[in-house]
């Protein structure tokens, strides 16, 4: 299969209104503009390094979404071009994102998303789903005004126990569910509705759980058959 056929089996298996991020990390810039030529305008990569390199060249239309985890020394690499950051698992990020927000002219806001951590692995970061409810309860929108809260990002356990990863899916779509009740009291911004969650191999089963975005490599850059 080529890309653009890889590209097109997922995007068939995808309802309107779902996201699909293409991850092409560790692929090519070739690869990213085999999906491009195709149609594609929206790239996922987890490290700053190597998204930019590619921005650099790339075409300029592309929506360009960090995935993976971000130090604070290299927020400001990124705030003048990056559509969507995934990964904001502390405050102390959040707050130089913010900062660094506020110095750049930018056509449209830096959205973020709060990482959630319930996966079985230490390796993964973000809040845990108690950190992160004690945090939005004290309206860190206020605090920091310079980007736009547009909700929920998680990555489940590695396993194929498809029962373990759909109740880790619902834990978070759960707690999405919990801030949204608290909408008023908290004056939760009205963009706060994204669950960005569900990758190659178990993002049909995200989607069901209420997904809004999803983030998809392998299945599209290195399809099988
Ligand atoms: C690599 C990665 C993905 C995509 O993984 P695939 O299994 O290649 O689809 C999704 N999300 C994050 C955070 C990643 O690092």
């Amino acid at each position: 299969m080529t890309i653009k056929e890889g590209l097109n089996s997922v995007l068939k298996t995808i309802p309107k209104g779902v996201k699909l991020v293409a991850v092409s990390k560790y692929n090519p810039l070739e690869s990213l503009l085999e999906a491009y030529n195709a149609g594609h305008r929206i790239f996922g990569e987890n490290r700053v390094q190597e998204l930019e390199a590619k921005q650099k060249e790339a075409p300029k239309d592309i929506e360009w979404h960090l995935i993976g985890r971000l130090q604070r020394n290299k927020v400001k690499y990124i705030v003048p071009y990056v559509d969507t950051i995934h990964s904001i698992d502390s405050e102390k990020l959040l707050k130089e994102v913010n900062k660094r927000a506020g110095n750049v002219e930018r056509e449209h806001p830096i959205k973020v998303l709060f990482q959630v951590h319930v996966a079985q692995e230490e390796t993964k970061t973000g809040f845990t789903p108690e950190e992160l409810m004690e945090f939005i309860e004290s309206k860190p929108w206020d605090r920091y005004p310079n980007v736009e809260y547009h909700g929920l990002m998680m990555m489940a356990s590695n396993t194929d126990d498809m029962e373990q990863v759909g109740g880790e899916f619902e834990q978070v779509a759960q707690l999405m569910k919990q801030i949204q009740s608290r909408a008023n009291e908290i004056s939760l911004p009205n963009t706060f509705h994204e669950l960005s969650m569900g990758m190659s191999h178990d993002y049909e089963l995200a989607i069901q759980h209420g997904a809004t975005i999803v983030r998809v490599g392998s299945k599209i850059f290195h399809p099988e058959g």
